[in-house]
C-alpha cells in the first residue's frame, strides 16, 4: 500500500484526499494498458480517462470558468504515472496541449476545450525545433501575414503526440521584435493542409513523438491566440502551471520505486535473513523516502502557491520540478540495484521506471535550465 500519509498535509482539502481515493480505486481496475501500440495505447487511454471524466480538470471548464486546480493536476498525475506512464502522459498532454487555450483562448477556440476534457479529441504543443530546444528566442518557424491568413513555415520536432493529435498549440515567428519578443501563438488543427509528419521518433520510454514539417500552412486570421508578439509570455504561462505537475509525475514514479523495494527487500533472503536486516539496505531505504517527501514538499508548495492565486510561480514550479525529476531519477536507480539482476531485466517494473524518468530531466525545461532559472529569481530577490 502505497503511503498516503502526505495527504493529511495543509495543501489540501477533503476534495484532493477524495479525488486520490477514487482514482486509485480506478487505477487499479483499469492500468497498466498493454503498450506494444502506443498510437492505439494512448487513443485507448484518452477515451477512457475521457469517458471517465479524470480529464475534466486539464482545461477549462467553459460552462463554469475558473482556474485551473494545480493541485488535482498534480494528484492526478502522481497517482497515475505510480501505475502507467503512458496513462501519466496521455492526460498531462491533454492540459499542456490546450493550455493556451484555456489561459488565452477566445471563446471560439475554447470550443475544443469540451472535446479535449472528455477524451474525444487529443492534444499537443509544439514549441520545440530542430535548432532550438532550450533556446526558444532562437525560433525559426515563421508565421507570415497574408491578407485575413497566416502562413506557417518550418519545423516543430520532439512534439509528444505528433502524429495522433486532433489538434495543435504552435509556436512560430511573428517578428514584432527580434528574439522571444517576436514570437506568436496558434492554433493549428491536426488536418491542416500543408502539415505533415516528416519523421516518427523513437525514445527509450516509448510514446508518440513526432518531427512535423509545416509547409506553407494557411491559417485564418482567428488561429491566432492571444496578441501577435505574446507567444513566449503564453508558452511560459502554460509552463508555470505545467511544470510543477512534472515534478508530480516523477514523484509518482520515485514512489513506485519505493514501494517496489520495500516489497523486494521484505521478501528476498540474502545470508539467511530477509535483505531488510542488512543496515547498508535499510540506509537505500532512508535515502530514497527521504527524497520522495522532500519531492513531495516542494511539489505541492508549488501546486499551492499557484492555487491560492500567486500571478507566477517561476521559483517554486522550477525548485519543484528540478528537485522531483533529480531526485527521482536517484531513488529508481537505487531501487533497480536493490532488485539486483530483476531490476535490469526487460519488462521488469523498475527496469520500466528507469526509462521512464530519464525524459522528464530534459523536457520543459532541462535541469540545468531550472537552476539558471531559480538562481536569476534568488539573485533577483536578494
Ligand atoms: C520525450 C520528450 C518529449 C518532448 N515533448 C515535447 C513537446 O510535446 N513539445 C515540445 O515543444 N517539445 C517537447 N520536447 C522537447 C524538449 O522540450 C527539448 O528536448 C528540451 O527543451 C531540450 O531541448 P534540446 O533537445 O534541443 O536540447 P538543447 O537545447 O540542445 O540542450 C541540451 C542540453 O544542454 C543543457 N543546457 C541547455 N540550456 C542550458 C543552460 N542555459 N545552461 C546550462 N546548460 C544548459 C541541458 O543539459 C540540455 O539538456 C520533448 C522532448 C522529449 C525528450
Amino acid at each position: 500500500m502505497p503511503d498516503r500519509s502526505f495527504l493529511s498535509w495543509p495543501f489540501f482539502e477533503d476534495r484532493h484526499r477524495e479525488l486520490a481515493e477514487h482514482l486509485e480505486a480506478w487505477c487499479t481496475t483499469n492500468l497498466p494498458v498493454d503498450h506494444h501500440d502506443v498510437d492505439a495505447a494512448c487513443r485507448e487511454l484518452v477515451t477512457k480517462l475521457g469517458q471517465d471524466g479524470w480529464l475534466k480538470p486539464t482545461a477549462l471548464d467553459t460552462d463554469n470558468p475558473g482556474p485551473l486546480d494545480v493541485r488535482t493536476l498534480c494528484i492526478t498525475r502522481e497517482t497515475l504515472a505510480r501505475h502507467d506512464g503512458l496513462a501519466d502522459f496521455a492526460f498531462a498532454m491533454q492540459g499542456l496541449g490546450t493550455g493556451a487555450l484555456s489561459l488565452f483562448g477566445t471563446p471560439e477556440q475554447q470550443e475544443w476545450l469540451s472535446r479535449t476534457r472528455a477524451g474525444k479529441a487529443i492534444s499537443a504543443f509544439a514549441l520545440s525545433e530542430p535548432r532550438s530546444g532550450s533556446d526558444v528566442a532562437n525560433t525559426e518557424m515563421t508565421a507570415t501575414r497574408d491578407g485575413d491568413s497566416f502562413v506557417l513555415t518550418g519545423e516543430k520536432t520532439w512534439i509528444s503526440n505528433g502524429g495522433i493529435a486532433d489538434l495543435y498549440v504552435v509556436f512560430a515567428r511573428t517578428g514584432e521584435a527580434p528574439g522571444a519578443k517576436g514570437l506568436s501563438a496558434f492554433l493549428v488543427p491536426g488536418d491542416a493542409k500543408g502539415l505533415g509528419i516528416a519523421e516518427r521518433l523513437e525514445v527509450i520510454a516509448p510514446h508518440p513523438l513526432a518531427r512535423l514539417s509545416f509547409e506553407r500552412v494557411r491559417l485564418p486570421a482567428t488561429a491566432l491566440i492571444g496578441r501577435p508578439g505574446d507567444g513566449f509570455r503564453i508558452a511560459m504561462s502554460v509552463l508555470d502551471v505545467f511544470r510543477s505537475t512534472v515534478g508530480a509525475a516523477a514523484l509518482g514514479f520515485a514512489r513506485r520505486a519505493l514501494d517496489e523495494s520495500i516489497k523486494r527487500v521484505a521478501e528476498r533472503k540474502l545470508f539467511g535473513a530477509p535483505m531488510a536486516e542488512l543496515q547498508m539496505v535499510q540506509g537505500h531505504i532512508a535515502d530514497m523516502a527521504l527524497d520522495v517527501d522532500a519531492a513531495a514538499l516542494l511539489v505541492y508548495r508549488a501546486a499551492w502557491t499557484k492555487d491560492m492565486g500567486a500571478a507566477r510561480v517561476t521559483r517554486e514550479a522550477a525548485m519543484a520540478k528540478l528537485f522531483a525529476t533529480d531526485k527521482a531519477q536517484e531513488v529508481i536507480d537505487k531501487a533497480v540495484q536493490l532488485h539486483g539482476g530483476d531490476g535490469v531485466r526487460k519488462g521488469h517494473i523498475v527496469e520500466s521506471l528507469y526509462r521512464e524518468i530519464r525524459a522528464l530531466r530534459i523536457y520543459e525545461g532541462a535541469s540545468d535550465v531550472q537552476k539558471v532559472v531559480i538562481a536569476r529569481q534568488v539573485m533577483g530577490a536578494a
